[in-house]
């Protein structure tokens, strides 16, 4: 098969395929096969070819390139054209060893180039740690970004390191390493022969060491030390404590990990997002946006709204507004402990108080603020209206417009008619609302009135408690001193925080004498009127229901 080279015509891979085929026939039929197939290769559909042709082995070929290149060289040299590659560099840099080879292929000039540019790029990478380690004695090397590995970078500062008087080249840097030589090994029936003693493996200086090896294999999140560099022998009660605090510290992160998922800081946590999920899914909401509000105690997002077309026949009437606003409870035990006695006292939710399971109490508080918005739409003042309440998630009315939520009345500018007009209205609402709903909001401020179509709106009641609460009249004076301030702060003539809190309440309170004690006399007095009342109310709650008017669906799941 030597004497006959296919290679020209066929591909090389052809060729030494149909080699390998005609090898394995034997004597007379290999001879014919191989004449038959010498006579095809000089047909050719177009007729007999004339000249020689060029292979695609040789078009490739770097021989060939070779010469191109050579002749194009003498031409341009002869005609004092450019210079040849490799010419011009040679000029600015005397060339490596590689470099001085025949820089005619290709491959070679890449190679050369990228070599070029890793070395750049080593250089800066070099100039960025000499910054990083400064004067500091112990130094961070980057040697492992290095990106050229046939120039070794000179490291100037490396070669002119001090090195102790008494340094022994011969040490281990690792102090296990040489005690794992020095220390006989225990055989598996637990003792040995060393240096004429027997050594057992509970023999105090082994088992300290081993116990310091295993001390290096605790999770980083266990400060070890440089444990290699000495000779550390730890015993085992040590070890144990070590251990005990590591499993510690790893479960104490998966609990932090765990709380953060319930709660707090804006981001929800995967129950929440779920139950907003079904919201959308359900076509009750079209989208939920960005948080308008990340307070203490919830979290407020804008939502478009979508319908209740899909949702139960009994909870369909509500229609849903284009923006809602979401609000999210938080339900961290920490921030109800202070919520505790807004709710403990009010009668419409003494039944349903738990003291096993401290999250069914911030539903509680999300129920609370929903009928309280319910109480507050039925009286007509203005508020959120109160949509769907799902767990700790209530959905409401956006107040604002276009994503924008309205702003508080404490970063409004209004002029002075405004302010009075404003003041006029905070002050027929909260009388409205101890009146008409039996409701003192408890938290009412500039903080928690929006100002919205030249008006103000009632936000954040979930805090808000009937007037027969032990401490309501507290909390209703607590407002009026708010309010009073704020008002009068933008310089509205107002009245005293007393006479407001006359003005809404109708009993007697005066700044002559100590207000605490006549808010605890009025709240002592006023307490079987006030339980009178409620006892009237009960009744007609038991009647009519607390949710007569608009009817608010309370998802059950
Ligand atoms: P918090 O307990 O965090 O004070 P709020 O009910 O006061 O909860 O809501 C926090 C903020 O979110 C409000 O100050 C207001 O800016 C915004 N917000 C709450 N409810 C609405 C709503 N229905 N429409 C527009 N903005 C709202
Ligand atoms: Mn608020």
């Amino acid at each position: 098969m030597e004497s006959w080279d296919c290679s020209g015509w066929i591909g090389v891979d052809v060729c030494s395929q149909v080699c390998s085929c005609l090898s394995s026939l034997k004597g007379g039929g290999y001879l014919q096969i191989l004449e038959q197939f010498q006579e095809m290769a000089s047909l050719s559909a177009w007729g007999s070819v004339k000249h020689a042709v060029t292979s695609l082995d040789d078009v490739m070929s770097e021989q060939l390139a070779m010469d191109l290149q050579k002749k194009e060289d003498e031409l341009a040299r002869a005609t004092g054209g450019w210079e040849p590659v490799g010419g011009a560099c040679a000029a600015e840099e005397p060339l490596t060893a590689a470099e001085q080879s025949d820089v005619s292929s290709d491959l070679l000039l890449a190679q050369l180039m990228q070599d070029q540019l890793d070395r750049e790029s080593d250089t800066l990478l070099q100039i960025e740690e000499r910054k990083a380690n400064g004067g500091s004695k112990v130094s961070v090397s980057y040697r492992n970004y290095r990106l050229s590995h046939s120039y070794p970078v000179l490291e100037p500062d490396e070669e002119e390191e001090d090195y102790p008087d008494d340094y022994d080249a011969s040490r281990d840097w690792d102090s296990f390493e040489s005690r794992e030589r020095e220390d006989p090994q225990i055989p598996r029936c637990g003792y040995t022969m060393h240096k004429e003693k027997m050594v057992t493996k509970h023999d105090g200086r082994i088992a300290g060491r081993k116990n310091a090896c295993k001390v290096m294999d605790l999770p980083p999140s266990v400060c070890t030390g440089d444990g290699g560099s000495f000779d550390m022998e730890i015993n085992n009660g040590v070890l144990n404590g070590l251990r005990q605090h590591a499993r510690n510290v790893a479960q104490r992160r998966h609990r932090v990990n765990d709380k953060e998922d319930r709660s707090t800081s804006g981001a929800l946590d995967r129950h929440t997002r779920l139950m907003i999920l079904k919201m959308v899914n359900s076509g009750v909401l079209e989208d939920v946006n960005g948080a308008i509000s990340t307070g203490k105690e919830a979290t407020v997002f804008h939502a478009w709204g979508g319908s209740m077309e899909n949702e139960a026949e009994d909870i369909r009437q509500v229609e849903i507004p284009d923006e809602c606003a979401i609000k999210v409870f938080k339900t961290t035990l920490n921030e109800f402990k202070t919520r505790e006695k807004y709710i403990k006292s009010d009668i419409r939710f003494k039944d349903k108080i738990s003291k096993q399971n401290p999250r069914k109490m911030v539903h509680l508080w999300a129920e609370k603020e929903m009928c309280n918005l319910k109480r507050l739409t039925n009286a007509g003042i203005r508020c959120p209206l109160p949509l769907v309440l799902k767990q700790h998630v209530l959905l409401m009315s956006f107040i604002g417009d276009r994503q924008r939520p309205a702003p508080k009345l404490k970063d409004v500018l209004l002029s002075e008619k405004q302010w009075r007009q404003a003041y006029r209205q905070v002050l027929e609402m909260t009388q409205t609302m101890y009146e008409k709903c039996h409701l003192v909001h408890a938290d009412l401020s500039e903080y928690n009135i929006l100002y919205h179509d030249g008006a103000c709106w009632f936000i954040d009641v979930s805090q808000s408690v009937e007037p027969f609460h032990p401490e309501a009249l507290t909390f209703l004076y607590r407002d009026c001193v708010n309010i009073t301030n704020f008002f009068s702060g933008k310089g509205v003539a107002t009245l005293s925080p007393e006479e407001l809190f006359s003005h809404i309440s109708g009993l007697p309170l005066t700044d002559q004498s100590d207000i605490s004690l006549q808010l605890a006399e009025l709240e002592k007095s006023e307490q079987p009127r006030r339980r009178g009342q409620h006892r009237a109310q009960e009744a007609a709650l038991f009647l009519e229901g607390d949710d007569d008017g608009v009817d608010i669906p309370v998802a059950t799941s």
